[in-house]
Parts: structure tokens; C-alpha cells; sequence
């Protein structure tokens, strides 16, 4: 026996994992081999990626790799303690200036991810006397953070007004802060929130109002500055949250707000306090990436993101895919059954196109899906064939 092998005290989670094999929910990690690209190799095998979250091809680009090297050789390769000790660099506060800029706010913090940055802020921002309204579909990371502020939380229905103004209208007379909280685009059933009314809602109820916009930047509004740009609600919202993982291309998660919001965060959000701040590799890559991302070539990147969006939608839906509500690069095609959906993403693996499927506890019992996003560097031959192999295997095993 190996000191690693499995002690009798931890043998309900050998049981766990037993039972999820049972209910052929249990799944291997996919590795990869290689560059994260439209066409990649995984478990040694050459396949269409069109589970990425690589939206504008930046994990590879040269400028971001060049940017990453330079800044290594010039800085080392990490920054050797948390924020508030002896680890906020120049190039840490230069890249927070170059992002509140670019989302037309006042201040940023960045965080080691998207994940503690809406963790860490809601967790901050509100105790235990105050009261969370929240969109069903929302983020786990905001799910996290509301757990952890201790407040109270209610649940909306996915994108309905009606029943979030219910909530606000049977809290009216909430005796501490309320805060109204959505994803801006949802990342399993990439829609996009009404943040015009949700504002108009946020105001009228007197909400604080924040939006997640982690699937969105790099991808909607001008230049890719999120859904608060493409809906038009500049200066409605209080709190804007992104990340540096997807579009970006490299790892990290930011909050744009007002000043106040962001000092206070410095003082109190836990991620930032307590744990080390991104090696200067990461940070000099995510000051490239809003460089390119803010000029015409990231123009031209965004653009060719919709093109291929559209066309590969298409596709999909002359081939007779549920694909939901979707808007954006995210397309999932709607299964149902959580077992179904793995055998579909494994057999689609075997014919050479990678997509993942989703099953609980990401998305609800029942609503099982392969997800599907295409990203600015595919190919319209790539596309047409991962087309073609998902329309012959999913009416194989009855799909469609
Ligand atoms: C991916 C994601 C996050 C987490 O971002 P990371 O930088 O990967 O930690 C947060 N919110 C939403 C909506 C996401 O899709």
C-alpha cells in the first residue's frame, strides 16, 4: 500500500466516486498536448477544440508571448508576496489603470482570478444584515461569495423581470444594503442579462448593482468592453467584474468601480489580502492583450469571433440542434440526460472534434448539454466539418 492509497476515513469518496460511474456521470480530464488552438491535440489525439473559452486566439498570440518573456527576464517570475506586503509591482497598477480606462470607470483591482474576484468582492462588500438578489443561473463564483458574506440570498428566475421585481417588491422594506447581482453573459447558456431593466430595477429598488462580465468582455461592445458597453448602461452600474482567463487569454480576474469601491476592496476582500499577487509574466500579457484588444487589429479579432459565431449557428440549426436562448459564442446543444450527453461528447471525440459535456452540478439535473464555442482563430473549414461530424453523430444516437 501506497502512504496516498485511500485510509478507511476517506473511503465514502471512493464510494462517491463509485456511484457517479454508476450513473455514468464520471469523467477523465482531458490533456492537453500542446498549444490551446482551434485544432489541438488531446490524449494524443488531433481534434476540433470547440470547448475553449479562448475566444480571440490570444492563449498563443506572438505579442502576448513576447510580452510574458520580456517581462520574465525582466522581473523574474513571481512577485513574492500578497498585495498589501511587498507585492504590488508597477506593472501590477499600470495594468489596473490600462483597464479602468479601457471599461470607462474610475479604478480596477485585479485579482488571481475571476473566480476569488467575485468571491472575494461580494464577501466584502456585504455581511450578515444585508440581502442578495440573484439571478438563477449566475456564476458559481457569485453563488461563493454571497454564501460566504453571510447574507441573506434570493433566487430569481433565469432573466425574468417580473419575478426579480417580485423579490424586490417583498423586500421593500429591507433594513440593510441590497444588492442586485447577474451574470452579464451566462456562461452555460451564453445569454445575455437585460441590463437596461435590471438597472431600471437596481434604481427603483434601491440596489446596489453588479454584473459579471466574464464571458463578455473581449467579446461584446465596442472593442470588447462588455455587455455594460453593448447595453448601454455606463455609469449604472456599481460594480463590474471580469476576467483575465477567457478572451484575455492568460489567467487573472478584475473589479471595475469607483475609487472608494476599489480602496475598500484593497482593505477588505480576502483574495486580495491574503494571497500572492500575479507573477509579472501575467501581468505584462494582460497589459498586451487590452493593447491589442483596443486597437484595429482586435477589431478585426472581434469581428471575425461574430462571423464564425453565426455561421457555425447556423449550421447547427439546419441540422435540427436545440442550441436555447443563445446570443453569443456560446452555443450549447441542449441534451437532456446526463449520460447521453457524455456518450455524445465521447463519440464526437472519437470522430475528432472536442466538446464538452455539461452535466450537474454546472447546469441542473435533466439539463444536460454539450457546450459549444467557437473562437476567432477557427477556420471555415474546421467549422464546417465539426459541423457535419456533430449532425452524423448526434442523429446516430438520437439527438436529432
Ligand atoms: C469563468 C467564469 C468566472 C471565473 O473566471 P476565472 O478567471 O476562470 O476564475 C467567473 N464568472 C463567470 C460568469 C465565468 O464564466
Amino acid at each position: 500500500m501506497t502512504t496516498t492509497a485511500t485510509r478507511p476515513q476517506l473511503q465514502y469518496l471512493h464510494d462517491a466516486l463509485e456511484e457517479l460511474k454508476a450513473k455514468n456521470q464520471y469523467f477523465h480530464l482531458r490533456v492537453l498536448d500542446g498549444e490551446q488552438k482551434p485544432v489541438a491535440t488531446f490524449d494524443g489525439k488531433e481534434v476540433i477544440n470547440l470547448s475553449s473559452n479562448n475566444y480571440l486566439g490570444l492563449t498563443t498570440h506572438p505579442k502576448l508571448r513576447r510580452a510574458a518573456i520580456d517581462a520574465t527576464r525582466k522581473y523574474g517570475v513571481g512577485s513574492g508576496a500578497v498585495r498589501t506586503i511587498t507585492g504590488t509591482m508597477k506593472i501590477h497598477m499600470e495594468l489596473e489603470e490600462q483597464i479602468a480606462r479601457f471599461k470607462k470607470v474610475e479604478a480596477c483591482v485585479v485579482f488571481q482570478s475571476g473566480f476569488t474576484a467575485n468571491a472575494g468582492t461580494v464577501s466584502a462588500i456585504l455581511g450578515k444584515e444585508d440581502l442578495i438578489i440573484s439571478d438563477e443561473l449566475n456564476h458559481a463564483s457569485i453563488i461563493d461569495g454571497c454564501r460566504l458574506s453571510r447574507a441573506t440570498i434570493k433566487v430569481f428566475k433565469h432573466k425574468d423581470l417580473a419575478d426579480c421585481e417580485r423579490v424586490l417588491k417583498e423586500t421593500e422594506n429591507w433594513a440593510g444594503k441590497k444588492l442586485l447581482i447577474t451574470d452579464g453573459v451566462f456562461s452555460m447558456e451564453g445569454d445575455i442579462a437585460d441590463l437596461p431593466k435590471l438597472c431600471d430595477l437596481a434604481e427603483r429598488f434601491n440596489c446596489i448593482m453588479m454584473v459579471d462580465d466574464a464571458h463578455s468582455s473581449g467579446v461584446l461592445g465596442n472593442r470588447g468592453r462588455g455587455t455594460i458597453d453593448h447595453c448601454g448602461v455606463h455609469g449604472r452600474v456599481d460594480i463590474q467584474v471580469g476576467t483575465l482567463s477567457k478572451a484575455i487569454g492568460a489567467i487573472g480576474g478584475y473589479v471595475c468601480g469607483s475609487k472608494d469601491l476599489i480602496d475598500f476592496l484593497y482593505h477588505r476582500a480576502r483574495p486580495f489580502l491574503f494571497s500572492t499577487s500575479h507573477p509579472p509574466s501575467v501581468t505584462a500579457t494582460c497589459q498586451a492583450a487590452f493593447e491589442l484588444l483596443d486597437s484595429e487589429a482586435g477589431e478585426k479579432l472581434i469581428k471575425k469571433l461574430w462571423a464564425n459565431t453565426k455561421f457555425f449557428k447556423n449550421k447547427l440549426k439546419k441540422l435540427g440542434f436545440k442550441t436555447g436562448a443563445s446570443e453569443t459564442p456560446i452555443t450549447p446543444i441542449l441534451v437532456g440526460d446526463a449520460g447521453k450527453a457524455f456518450e455524445f461528447s465521447r463519440e464526437l471525440f472519437a470522430e475528432g472534434v472536442l466538446a464538452m459535456a455539461i452535466g450537474f452540478p454546472t447546469v441542473p439535473e435533466g439539463k444536460a448539454r454539450l457546450r459549444t464555442i467557437v473562437t476567432a482563430t477557427h477556420k471555415r473549414a474546421d467549422l464546417e466539418r465539426a459541423a457535419e461530424i456533430i449532425g452524423r453523430v448526434g442523429s446516430k444516437i438520437g439527438v436529432v
